[in-house]
């Protein structure tokens, strides 16, 4: 039987999560290919002699070997690195190269875009992925690690967790196998939407929500019905007090969100507010505010050229 720690890894989508995961895995002496775009990004990568990497005031270049969406090379594991309203495509591209019961690994934020994946690939295993680390890009194909965080992976249609895990340990990529991945994601999902467009209307760090806790405890109380309504009860326990937690703990930051705002770049609202405000359609479940919030934000993007999906 092979050795399925040595099993290649390609990850589509050499962005900020991206490279942080090709990075650790390839110093590990993981077998690694990133999926580029196409053959012009490939040779703007050859140009910049690989990926760059910077950690704690370190910084380091890797030579990780890559190749386009269409190279012939058959892919048993696919980490998906790509943004959420880009990953269904990206995944397209390659599902032919996709050998029968590969794995296929979602990074993306939010719900929705996961789903999409999966019902795509009903030959694949799919693996959601619900990260808090945070890493950015200070240049193209190089990133810098930023913050601390972890994983929880998780496969909502099957609990068994996959043998191969202990190659995430060699690697120093913190992680933990949840048998309730939705739940974490449904629970993220509910912390991002009762704080980050409140941020961008407001034009605010977190901890300017501080001054506004009875509009967000009312988005709070409304998140609960809904996702109580999506069968998702436990995903609310606390929500008002953890986000009390984080609009502290981050009151110094912008959030996500208002960063892809301010910086001009297509924010996830439809896998975020937008996912929450469907899904509590689809369960007749009213949302005034969350709807009125979602509106607001979709007028505020348009003000600045940017897309509201
Ligand atoms: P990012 O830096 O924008 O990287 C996305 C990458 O996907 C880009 O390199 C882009 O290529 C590539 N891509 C898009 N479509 C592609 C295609 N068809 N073929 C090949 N490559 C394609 O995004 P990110 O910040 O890593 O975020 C990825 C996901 O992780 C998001 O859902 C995000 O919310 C989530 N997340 C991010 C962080 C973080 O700290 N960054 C933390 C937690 C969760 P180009 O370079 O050619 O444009």
């Amino acid at each position: 039987m092979a050795d399925t720690r040595q099993t290649l890894w390609h990850i589509l989508g050499a962005g900020s999560l991206g490279t942080l995961w090709a990075t650790r895995l390839f110093r590990a002496g993981q077998p690694v290919r990133l999926i580029l775009r196409d053959a012009a990004r490939l040779q703007t990568y050859h140009a910049k002699g690989g990926l760059t990497f910077s950690a704690q005031g370190l910084r380091q270049r890797l030579q990780i070997p890559a190749q386009t969406l269409n190279d012939p090379e058959p892919i048993h594991r696919l980490l998906v690195a790509c943004k959420a309203y880009d990953a269904e495509r990206a995944v397209a591209s390659v599902a032919t190269r996709l050998v029968p019961g590969a794995e296929v690994l979602l990074l993306q934020n939010g719900l929705g875009s996961q789903q999409a994946v999966a019902e795509r690939l009903p030959d694949a295993r799919c693996i959601f992925i619900s990260s808090t680390e945070g890493a950015f890009r200070d240049d193209d194909f190089s990133v810098v690690f930023a913050g601390r965080g972890f994983n929880w992976l998780g496969d909502a249609q099957e609990s068994l967790a996959p043998p191969w895990l202990d190659a995430l340990t060699n690697a120093d990529i913190p992680y933990e196998w949840t048998s309730d991945i939705l739940q974490r994601l449904w629970r993220k999902l509910a912390l991002n939407c009762a704080i980050n467009p409140l941020t961008v209307l407001h034009d605010c760090r977190n901890g300017a929500l501080q001054a506004r806790a009875e509009e967000v405890s009312a988005l709070c109380d409304e998140l609960v019905g809904v996702l109580k309504a999506c069968g998702q009860p436990q995903a609310t326990e606390g929500l008002h007090d953890e986000v009390r937690r984080v609009i502290e703990a981050t009151a110094a930051n912008y959030s996500s969100m208002h960063q892809d705002v301010a910086q001009g770049r297509r924010t996830e609202i439809s896998y975020l507010l937008g996912f929450v405000c469907n899904a509590a359609m689809q369960h007749g479940c009213e949302a005034p505010l969350l709807n009125t919030l979602r509106q607001r934000l979709v007028r505020h993007l348009a003000s600045r050229g940017l897309p509201g999906d």
